[in-house]
């Protein structure tokens, strides 16, 4: 592959973040015993699927913002449906914040196992912004892992969990997303 082709200036951020997928590919799916994984086989990130999901995150008709919570349903009804793709078993967070219902979205591999491992990333935006950087590449992150996971082999149950509301006004308040799921694994003594 000639990197001179594909590493078009526009194109830098999806290129590194393609990078960074491709090393925590093989550092999850490496072989060796401290790994997570114990299967042999090698998954690495594909460029078209990330570049999909970061269009689909993106490229909305409203910003998915607290505020618009149609745009953040149909954000996180695309998540679901990705994970559901790939995952064990997929359900929604949902909870209640004045008035609203707002959903985190779960998807779990290797539920056979009792420890787990949490990796989360949240999908609103701050304001009127379309969030490439904050955090539309975290979840495209999230639903290219989903994908890499998928029929592995794992010592430990994997949760892969995309957040609602962790953009203000409710940074550093109980109705984060990711408050709400952690006090979830804490009040049911889940060992993570
Ligand atoms: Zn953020």
């Amino acid at each position: 592959m000639n990197l001179k082709n594909i590493i078009k200036p526009t194109r830098k951020k999806l290129f590194l973040l393609v990078g960074l997928f491709i090393i925590t590919g093989v550092f999850l799916l490496g072989s060796g015993k401290e790994n997570i994984l114990i299967q042999s086989s090698r998954v690495v990130a594909d460029t078209a699927m990330v570049k999909k999901h970061l269009t689909a995150l993106t490229q909305t008709p409203q910003f998915r913002n607290h505020k618009n919570i149609d745009q953040l349903n149909a954000v996180a009804d695309y998540i679901h449906q990705t994970f559901n793709t790939y995952g064990d078993s997929t359900s929604y967070q949902e909870y209640e914040v004045d008035g609203k219902v707002y959903k985190n979205v779960i998807t779990s591999f290797g539920t056979e196992n009792t420890k787990r491992i949490i990796i989360g990333a949240h999908y609103d935006v701050c304001g009127d912004q379309q969030g490439a950087d904050d955090n539309a590449t975290g979840v495209t992150a999230l639903l290219e892992l989903a994908r890499m996971l998928k029929g592995q082999k794992l010592n430990y149950r994997v949760d892969l969990v995309a957040y609602t509301l962790e953009e203000p006004p409710y940074f550093r308040t109980e109705n984060m997303g990711s408050y709400v799921h952690a006090k979830y694994l804490k009040d049911n003594n889940i060992d993570v």
